[in-house]
């Protein structure tokens, strides 16, 4: 039998796809993207503002690919996202009373918060100063794909480094193809601005990113 070799290919260049209801995420429905992320694959996922690339970040042979697909320069640390709270202790030294205060405000929530890493994590992944920026995002699927991968995993923008963001599962597959392992599929997301990044590691914040929070409802939850 003929093998028609252009079906073929445009099967192999697409990523495998996996729907999952956003709002009530079960870990079996889930599974085959934890075990991805435990073979050092990129998977992409909805957050509550765009699509994020996820990997095990510990591991450097997956920081590797994932700099790769977005063809990013070393140097530009990537932000976390993690399930909980509880779960950041895995990746920081230290949570500040002022991560503190910021995290009962606004998670789960796009305000990602800069504090000193814990060492374990793939140097790619922290700035040159040591730290990490971690959030617990307002989206149950994500919270549940760092809670079934029992640590943080990676959240970076699901794109080409400079192009633009995805809000949807075929934007992500158009843009990456089969660089991505996995596509997670749970529907539109916000779209818009990405997460607001704040340093929290001294007495007051710092501001090292707009985003979605305004800045000022930042410094006026903390008044
Ligand atoms: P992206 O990875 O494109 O979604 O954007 C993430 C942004 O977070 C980049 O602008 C990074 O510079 C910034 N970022 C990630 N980690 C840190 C960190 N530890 N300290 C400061 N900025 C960070
Ligand atoms: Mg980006």
């Amino acid at each position: 039998m003929a093998v028609d070799v252009r079906s073929w290919r445009a099967r192999a260049a697409l990523p495998r796809r996996l729907a999952v209801d956003p709002d009530r995420p079960e870990s079996v429905a889930l599974q085959p993207a934890v075990d991805a992320l435990a073979a050092g694959e990129v998977v992409a996922f909805p957050t509550d503002t765009l699509y994020g690339l996820a990997v095990d970040p510990r591991r450097s042979d997956a920081a590797r690919r994932l700099f790769a697909v977005k063809r990013r320069p070393a140097g530009v640390a990537v932000p976390l996202i993690a399930a909980d709270v509880g779960q950041i202790e895995l990746v920081v030294r230290y949570l500040t009373p002022l991560a503190r205060r910021m995290a009962d405000r606004w998670w789960p929530g796009p305000l990602s918060i800069v504090l000193d890493a814990l060492p374990g994590l793939d140097p790619r992944l922290v700035d040159a100063a040591g730290t990490v920026a971690l959030r617990v995002p307002a989206h149950p699927l994500a919270r549940r794909l760092a809670e079934c991968f029992n640590h943080p995993i990676t959240a970076t923008s699901a794109n080409r480094s400079g192009e633009s963001p995805a809000t949807e599962a075929a934007a992500v597959v158009e843009a990456l193809g089969s660089e991505v392992s996995l596509v997670v599929d749970g529907g539109s997301t916000a779209g818009g601005p990405p997460s607001t990044i704040v340093d929290a590691r001294g007495g007051a914040p710092a501001l090292l990113r707009e985003g979605v929070i305004p800045w000022d409802h930042v410094l006026q939850s903390l008044a």
